[in-house]
Parts: structure tokens; C-alpha cells; sequence
């Protein structure tokens, strides 16, 4: 069974935590699963991809000069929306959690950095 099966059967049997089926007893485990299920969207579609802006989703341009000081964090900015921020690897690109902020200079809300 692969994850998207093993999630199409739990949620088949498990409902959300606001239905009226879901009694006292089973409300930790409908909000478990409800928990287990963002996250797993979070790893998505909806998730970072490398060189697209987390801001608007255009193209990103890395800076120049680019200086390895803080260890596989690259500073770049958008082009469309005026952002700016770093992306970072840890051997592999892992996420546009690195000071983000937009054409303003204030910091994106649920990007702070989290290490
Ligand atoms: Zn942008």
C-alpha cells in the first residue's frame, strides 16, 4: 500500500473532528488525523520549490556574489513582486524558511526561520 492509498482508507473511516459522529472518545483521533493530513498537504503542491518565489510564485533570480558564510544558504529575489529572501540546503534544497520578507522589507508571516 502506498501513502495516497493508506490515506484514502483512514480517511474513509475517520471523520472530520466537527462531525456529529465523532464522539468524545474519538475526537483525539479525528484530530490526529486531520493534524497528519496538513502536514501532509504541507509537503505538496502547496509546498517550496526550488527558484519559485514562495511570495507569488515567480521566477526567482539568486543573487550575485553569492557567499557560502552561512553554510548552503543562497540570498535571491523576485523579479515579479519585489521579495526577497534565502534558500537553503541542506545537501538538497529544503524550503524557503530563511528570512523572507516582501518588496517592503517585512518579514513574510510563517516564514521565520525555524531552527
Ligand atoms: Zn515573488
Amino acid at each position: 500500500m502506498d501513502l495516497n492509498e493508506a490515506v484514502k482508507v483512514l480517511d474513509s473511516v475517520i471523520p472530520e473532528p466537527s462531525n456529529k459522529m465523532v464522539d468524545r472518545a474519538h475526537l483525539d483521533i479525528a484530530v490526529a488525523w486531520k493534524t497528519v493530513k496538513e502536514h501532509l498537504n504541507l509537503g505538496k503542491a502547496e509546498g517550496d520549490q526550488e527558484g519559485i518565489c514562495p511570495v507569488c510564485g515567480g521566477e526567482l533570480e539568486l543573487e550575485d556574489n553569492v557567499q557560502m558564510d552561512d553554510g548552503g544558504v543562497y540570498p535571491w529575489k523576485c523579479p515579479s513582486c519585489g521579495a526577497t529572501g534565502k534558500q537553503g540546503y541542506d545537501e538538497v534544497f529544503d524550503g524557503h524558511h530563511y528570512d523572507v520578507r516582501d518588496a517592503g522589507g517585512k518579514p513574510v508571516p510563517g516564514r521565520e526561520e525555524e531552527k
